[in-house]
């Protein structure tokens, strides 16, 4: 057995672990933008507080039964946008990972909507909340929202966490953001971003959210920026897009070493140092990039978040995980019933 820090995740939504199983979406989507429309603002209009409570505790408890330990979260609920980032930040304390959310700020639903989500960025990192100042995407923002945000990023002295060119709709990101960003964003996608841009902060690659949305390959070796690795909420395994992000870049470049992708995974690790210190007891051994590019199955014997224990002999120590999977079972029916 091999042991580690705590891996990063480093672009979750732990409000979409409820989605799987929805009904059928009323049309076929055939784009990026139809995706979004007929799935996640269906979606994402339709959660309430409870909902997202058990949403946010089973990606939790997913995230540590892979062995990560800190979570960079993206959250959007426009009609229950008060409070819900407390809800999230108590849920994942309450199964014992560290997260750093935001909430998407979006003018999708008029300027009170955008206005509000600000707002809730504003209570949660004031009252000393982990978190950042999120922005869904430019595409569905004004420059005046974006400025806002920015703006709010830099008065509470953190960054912005924000979907950049994930599919062609929004290829006008580059334009729409300039002069606004700064190392301590955080870029999630970057698939149709050129490589030339001018847009600092740290590139965060989802590369089984990006075959399963069919936007492209973002081929994240072609920017300068430092690139993290995340999942986009299809679960909290970053192992398991460690493995995939290399096989993708050697999908178009045979020469492409494990290493790189795995340098990716710890980039996590300068989005929340404080992962570094947590401990992971791993089922398999050496922990190294070239065998796990070729293992599978590998999974966190014993976790040790901030000197306590979380989780011994594979099972979470501080929450009942048949109740979470029963209780989050319970709010998906209800979720997927107002859809
Ligand atoms: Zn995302």
């Amino acid at each position: 057995m091999d042991t580690t820090p705590g891996l990063v995740c480093a672009h979750h939504h732990l409000y979409s672990s409820l989605a799987r199983g929805m009904p059928a979406p009323p049309g076929t989507a055939t784009t990026f933008q139809g995706i979004l429309e007929q799935i996640w603002w269906r979606l994402d209009t339709a959660l309430d507080l409870d909902m997202i409570e058990w949403s946010a505790k089973l990606a939790a408890l997913e995230a540590l039964e892979a062995g990560t330990t800190g979570i960079v979260d993206h959250h959007e609920s426009p009609n229950a946008i008060e409070g819900s980032l407390s809800v999230v930040a108590r849920a994942c304390a309450e199964v014992g990972v560290r997260v750093l959310t935001a909430y998407g700020v979006t003018d999708r639903h008029g300027l009170d909507g955008a206005r509000r989500g600000l707002e809730e960025n504003r209570r949660f990192i004031s009252e000393g909340g982990n978190g950042l100042v999120g922005i869904h995407a430019s595409f569905t923002c004004s420059r005046e929202t974006l400025t806002a945000a920015a703006n709010l990023a830099d008065e509470l002295g953190v960054g912005v966490h924000i979907h950049v060119c994930e599919g062609p709709e929004d290829h006008e990101a580059p334009i729409k953001l300039k002069g606004l960003t700064s190392d301590q964003w955080l870029l999630a996608h970057c698939v149709h971003l050129p490589t030339d841009h001018e847009l600092k902060g740290t590139i965060l690659h989802n590369p089984m959210s990006n075959l399963n949305n069919a936007v492209g390959y973002a081929n994240p070796v072609r920017f300068a920026n430092p690139v993290a690795l995340g999942t986009d909420g299809i679960g909290g395994n970053v192992i398991e897009s460690f493995r995939l992000a290399y096989v993708m870049q050697r999908s178009v470049d045979v020469t492409s070493s494990p290493e790189t992708a795995w340098s990716w995974l710890e980039t996590g690790w300068d989005l929340m140092p404080e992962a570094k210190e947590d401990l992971v007891t791993w089922s398999y051994q050496p922990m190294d990039p070239w065998h796990l590019a070729f293992t599978s199955g590998v999974r966190p014997i014993r976790v040790e978040v901030d000197g306590r224990v979380v989780l011994e002999d594979g099972v979470p120590t501080m929450v009942d995980p048949v109740e979470i999977r029963a209780k989050a079972s319970e709010q998906a029916a209800r979720l997927h019933a107002r859809l």
